[in-house]
């Protein structure tokens, strides 16, 4: 069976369990609330075209040491003025909108449609967490962590392999260290069947990254090794909490328990 079937992904999608972002990042301060944070709205010019969008400035602080820092100095003076961010698509800024304000994120191919609507239908002709990895990829740039590790999330519950397309995203615009790049690995090194890849993807193969070859390559070195020492399973499964981005043991342990069914 083609592991990228789209009605699998969008139940994969659905079923998820939506966990609030409060739970799984340790944060020192609480989100502020409408009541108690500053009513200041910065405007954000986004993607090429410049598109306008309007944002409580306490919230992208709070989600963002990235704005945080830039509000406390240099764009201090000029915060009267719409701060470009022209590497994005307008398509992915309404997911981050939607999610600042509700921290949720899409859970259907619907919904993903539907927070796109001003990117157009064109956004998903079919599922390749094309759409995921951008947002990803956006949280990275802009350092959203709790984002990244919902997305993350969001992304691993899919199951699916990801299109090359997007692996080859991926690898071009994040550091190979990156939480997603090594799940995009491991996940490959894990599920990968020759009879997974259609006419298509065959001949995406040659603009495979190569740092994305190694890292697989390695990676089945060394799960091989463990498998003849009889330290792991053949049917091993991968743990959401390696792609979280955890500060300390205590953390990832809590993280853990938090996941355990009660
Ligand atoms: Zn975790």
């Amino acid at each position: 069976m083609n592991d990228r079937i789209l009605h699998e992904v969008d139940n994969a999608l659905a079923v998820v369990a939506e966990q609030p972002a409060s739970s799984i990042q340790r944060q020192t301060s609480t989100r502020p609330s409408f009541s108690s944070m500053s009513q200041a709205i910065v405007t954000l010019n986004v993607g090429p075209n410049e598109s306008c969008f309007h944002v409580h400035r306490d919230l992208l602080m709070y989600y963002s040491p990235y704005f945080k820092a830039a509000f406390n100095s240099s764009f201090k003076e000029a915060q009267e003025r719409p701060i470009p961010i022209p590497d994005v698509k307008v398509s992915t800024f309404n997911m981050f909108m939607d999610w600042i304000y509700t921290e949720r994120l899409p859970r259907t191919k619907k919904e993903v449609d539907e927070t796109g609507a001003v990117g157009g239908r064109e956004l998903i002709s079919s599922y390749t967490g094309l759409e995921f990895a951008e947002l990803y990829i956006f949280a990275d740039m802009y350092d959203v962590p709790v984002l990244r590790r919902q997305v993350m999330d969001r992304i691993f519950a899919a199951s699916v392999l990801p299109k090359y397309a997007v692996v080859v995203l991926a690898f071009s615009r994040l550091p190979t260290s990156a939480p997603l790049c090594r799940f995009f690995v491991d996940v490959y090194c894990q599920r990968f069947r020759e009879s997974d890849d259609d006419e298509s993807e065959r001949k995406q193969r040659e603009k495979l990254p190569h740092e994305f070859l190694l890292g697989v390559m390695l990676r089945h070195a060394k799960i091989m090794g463990r498998l003849r020492a009889k330290e792991m399973l053949p049917s091993y499964k991968l743990n959401m909490c390696d792609y979280h981005e955890h500060e300390t043991e205590e953390e990832r342990q809590l993280c853990l328990s938090e996941r355990q069914p009660k």
